[in-house]
């Protein structure tokens, strides 16, 4: 049966249609208090004098976004099932190239899923109509980009080891922690710290360089799933930066007083960000089989040129100056990701991803790119003495417990500012216990909010008290969920002797 409308509908303008079908649907609540209805918007000290004042840059409307969506969503499947009937799997750079990708699956995916949940409390609890909105549909956005990854990853999961217990590890394993730690700090904050902290120094100072660099990594190393999943997500990518730069304007226009609450959220986030983000330092300079720019040039490009040149001298109108820490960042771009790889290497029989001594190539590569300091600092002292140790039938690997970074849980490793050969160590006491961290960027977050990171769910401690299996290394990796052929040196691996019958070409031997 068709409904005939008694008058035809008058057309509206695409902005009238849009505030009819948004800003409309807002009411002033009668029979409450705002207070009541909107409990948690004033906790944090933020001031709002008018929510209308919030622009949507993307006038979506919910039948338009669910029509993009799901335009895009058919793209991609058709994708993964070709993928899937040609054998895909197979057209990789090589076997190792997807320990960047369990990585990415554990470390990344779940955040989405709890980006997700966030963004629809915020699209429930913001005063105004306009956030609330765009909220909803970054909420919608992330489900979809959680769904979309596994789906995506998961024809590989069929054929290659280390991604079949992604979530649980994701809650157990010692490295996972370092993202995981990020986000919860995030969900447990306030609405607008929230909103700063992923809206923001996530989404608009570092996600190009979190994201670029794993999808420039799989289309230079056939991974043409991960690719199509990246260009499905990053139209969702532009919209939640323009959120995110929004949001920080509106705070500052708002009131004053808005200015040093909303300095101190940057200065904090953008350090807890720059830490997760050692994790694709490491893996742009030494997971991937084809490397795409080195970490040192995709932090010059994303941070140093578009953020801190291009962005912070704009925010300097509302009083916003770089972030506190930020100079320590540039000083560690030289070294950052050798450290870190070294400290994989050595502990990666205890990961769902396997680690080696790059080749010679590999490491003529890291010489060219950081000419400062890969030779003097890692290749002599670390490399080559790792090398001698194979040549002679070995291969080791870390076997005890690392000291913790009370706030970005990564084992101490980074350098004291200005000199390579000390690792740096900060502590504070407070309640009478002694706490320590990697920087005097985790200090400072620590001294801020301790009663927050007392709390931390730190692996090496809850190891040592018992909490994670059993004693032995073998009890802690059964808890983790690892199984054989998940971690361990690349040489003989698993995944490297299945990849080699796959081709028809020999295996490396096993050390
Ligand atoms: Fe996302
Ligand atoms: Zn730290």
């Amino acid at each position: 049966m068709t409904a005939t409308p008694t008058r035809p509908a008058r057309k509206l303008s695409m902005k009238a249609r849009y505030s009819a079908l948004t800003r409309d649907l807002d009411w002033e609540p009668s029979y409450v208090s705002s207070e009541e209805m909107f409990p948690y918007t004033s906790f944090e000290g933020i001031k709002i004098h008018d929510w209308s004042k919030w622009e949507d840059p993307f006038r979506l409307t919910v039948d338009a976004y669910y029509k993009y969506q799901a335009e895009k969503d058919k793209r991609l499947y058709a994708v993964l099932d070709g993928f899937a009937q040609s054998q895909g799997h197979l057209s990789l750079s090589q076997a190792s190239y997807l320990n960047a990708m369990k990585i990415f699956l554990g470390g990344v995916t779940p955040l989405e899923y709890q980006a997700h949940r966030n963004f629809a409390f915020l699209s429930r609890h913001f005063n105004g109509p306009g956030p609330r909105f765009a909220a909803l549909c970054q909420s919608q956005d992330e489900i979809r980009h959680a769904q979309t990854e596994i789906h995506t990853l998961s024809n590989y999961n069929k054929y290659y080891s280390g991604m079949h217990s992604f979530l649980k590890q994701h809650d157990r394993v010692w490295y996972m922690s370092v993202p995981k730690s990020y986000f919860d700090d995030a969900l447990s904050a306030g609405p607008f710290e929230f909103l700063i902290a992923i809206g923001f120094s996530f989404e608009y100072l570092l996600t190009n360089l979190l994201f670029v660099p794993f999808m420039s990594g799989a289309s230079f190393n056939g991974d043409l799933p991960t690719m199509t999943f990246g260009f499905s997500a990053q139209s969702d990518e532009s919209r939640h930066m323009t959120l995110g730069l929004e949001a920080i304007k509106f705070l500052l226009e708002q009131d004053e007083d808005n200015v040093p609450i909303v300095q101190e959220w940057v200065d904090k986030w953008f350090w807890r960000g720059y830490r997760v983000a050692a994790i694709v330092a490491q893996m742009l300079d030494y997971m991937l089989p084809k490397p795409v720019m080195s970490w040192k040039e995709a932090f010059e490009l994303y941070f140093e040129k578009q953020m801190l040149e291009g962005l912070f001298p704009d925010l300097e109108y509302y009083g916003i100056k770089p972030p506190r820490h930020v100079q320590q960042a540039i000083d560690e771009k030289e070294a950052l990701s050798h450290f870190v790889y070294w400290v994989f290497y050595n502990f990666s029989f205890a990961a769902n991803f396997t680690t080696s001594i790059p080749s010679k190539e590999h490491q003529a590569w890291l010489a060219e790119n950081y000419p400062d300091t890969f030779v003097d600092y890692f290749q002599k002292p670390r490399w080559d003495k790792a090398q001698r140790i194979v040549d002679n039938g070995g291969r080791f690997f870390f076997m005890g417990l690392p000291q913790l970074c009370q706030v970005c849980q990564i084992p101490m490793t980074f350098p004291e500012p200005g000199d390579l050969n000390t690792i740096c160590q900060r502590t504070s006491d407070y309640n009478g216990e002694h706490f320590n961290m990697c920087s005097d960027g985790c200090k400072w977050i620590f001294d801020r909010e301790p009663e927050k990171y007392v709390q931390a769910w730190l692996p090496v401690h809850q190891i040592y008290q018992g909490n994670c299996g059993g004693p032995t290394v073998p009890d802690v990796l059964a808890w983790y969920g690892m199984q054989e052929g998940d971690g361990g040196e690349i040489a003989g691996s698993r995944d490297e002797v299945n990849w080699a019958a796959w081709h028809g070409t020999p295996a490396a031997k096993e050390a």
